[in-house]
């Protein structure tokens, strides 16, 4: 008796009783009946309605009981429906065709977000499909429930995956702070599918999009989201800078390579910090080098004055500092440093929108570097779909099935 009271309790319904509980160490079964006299409700309209027939008998798995696996078993009804015809009846601890218990659907997941599928898999005693597969369902429910009535700022960011040159595009809630949308790729139709799926009045509510100065980012959204202003990110464009300072120096190495060799190596990290965070070693070093007249000098020193430039309150007065300091680039005689000024004169509308709306990417940085650590995970994240699972489960900020017993 005590057995079938527990499994009623967590399931948390009314109008179904269990029948009886047959059990071994290898596991409980738990036969469940309607109550008598209570009627079906229609999974199409949730009504309450006729009984037409009774299916086959199903079996659902439920959370374990000190570690006993507990299997529900059950027989649904069909209801005759005025609005939908013949429907199965409304199941509450079912979702859709998954023969996991919404309690553990949800137990499942819960622990898929802290630990590595494959521990989940072990810890439960369940196949690592079965994670995958609640996993699945708790994503499935929660992109489905979640609100998105404040999306305003969007940031798109790109991460690669499996070491190679696979990538994958993330657009992000700039305010919340939450993973929106993950597609496979970079190029010009990931964008698309993405104002696709989100939809015509959706999309019209996006006010600003903050994303690198690629191509086909900017392309499609041009199109699909033409009232949205676009803002380059501040992150993004100063790791252009630094790349830039870095082939300098690169460049300036293989022309020392005769005469003085040692000069400049292992100095990569001495252009590229912050000044501030140089060790007393490290400042000294760059303190000598800087009295020579390297070419990686004077990449640092353009590196160094266009730090000023985020510091502008007015958008007319950064525009004047970018003049100037693209004269400047574009005097050095360095190549690199040439290059990344012109990149910026091309794209000088979506820089300087920064100083109007004040979003970057920052605030997800932190996700992108979560993002790239699910994607390091090796085990079972080889395809997208599993891949991209893992990352709105863990980003998402997604909201789980209630549950009217806590089981965690
Ligand atoms: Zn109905």
């Amino acid at each position: 008796m005590l057995v079938e009271s527990i499994v009623k309790w967590t399931l948390g319904f009314k109008s179904w009783r269990v029948k009886k509980v047959t059990g071994t160490k290898e596991g409980f079964t738990a036969e469940l009946v309607p109550r008598r006299r209570s009627r079906a409700r229609c999974s199409g309209c949730g009504k309450r309605r006729p009984g037409y027939d009774a299916l086959e008998e199903r079996q659902w798995r439920h959370v374990a009981l000190w570690g006993i696996p507990v299997l529900l078993r059950y027989s649904p009804r069909r209801v005759t429906c005025p609005c939908c015809g013949v429907k199965v009846e409304q199941i509450p601890w079912t979702m859709g065709k998954s023969d996991l218990t919404v309690p553990l659907i949800v137990v499942l997941a819960t622990f898929a977000k802290l630990l590595a599928w494959e521990e989940v898999a072990r810890l439960f005693g369940v196949h690592w499909n079965t994670v995958k597969a609640a996993v699945a369902r708790a994503v499935d429910y929660g992109l489905q429930n979640r609100d998105t009535s404040s999306v305003i700022a969007i940031g798109v960011d790109e991460i690669s995956r499996r070491k190679g040159h696979t990538y994958v595009t993330n657009v992000y809630d700039l305010k919340e702070k939450r993973l929106l949308w993950t597609g496979d790729g970079r190029g010009e139709d990931v964008l698309e599918r993405f104002f696709y799926e989100w939809g015509v009045e959706r999309t019209k509510a996006i006010l600003c999009i903050c994303c690198d100065m690629w191509d086909p980012y900017i392309k499609s959204i041009r199109q699909w989201a033409p009232g949205a202003t676009v803002v380059f990110d501040k992150f993004h464009i100063v790791q252009h800078l630094m790349r830039a300072v870095d082939q300098v120096r690169a460049e300036e190495v293989r022309s020392l390579k005769g005469e003085n060799p040692e000069l400049l190596k292992r100095t990569r990290y001495l252009w590229l910090k912050n000044p501030w965070n140089l060790t007393p070693k490290q400042k000294m070093r760059l303190g000598y080098l800087e009295k020579l007249n390297l070419r990686t000098n004077r990449a640092y020193l353009l590196k160094e004055t266009f730090r000023e430039f985020w510091d502008y309150k007015e958008k007319g007065w950064a525009k004047r500092f970018l003049k100037q300091w693209f004269w400047w680039a574009t005097h050095s005689r360095l190549k690199p440093m040439r290059d990344f000024a012109w990149m910026l004169r091309r794209y000088e509308e979506g820089v300087l929108s920064y100083f109007k709306t004040r979003i970057d990417n920052g605030a997800v940085e932190g996700m992108n570097r979560k993002a790239k650590v699910i994607s390091q995970r090796a085990y079972g994240y080889r395809t997208f779909e599993t891949f991209s699972l893992a990352l709105y489960h863990v980003l998402g900020d997604l909201p789980m099935p209630e549950l009217t017993h806590k089981f965690l």
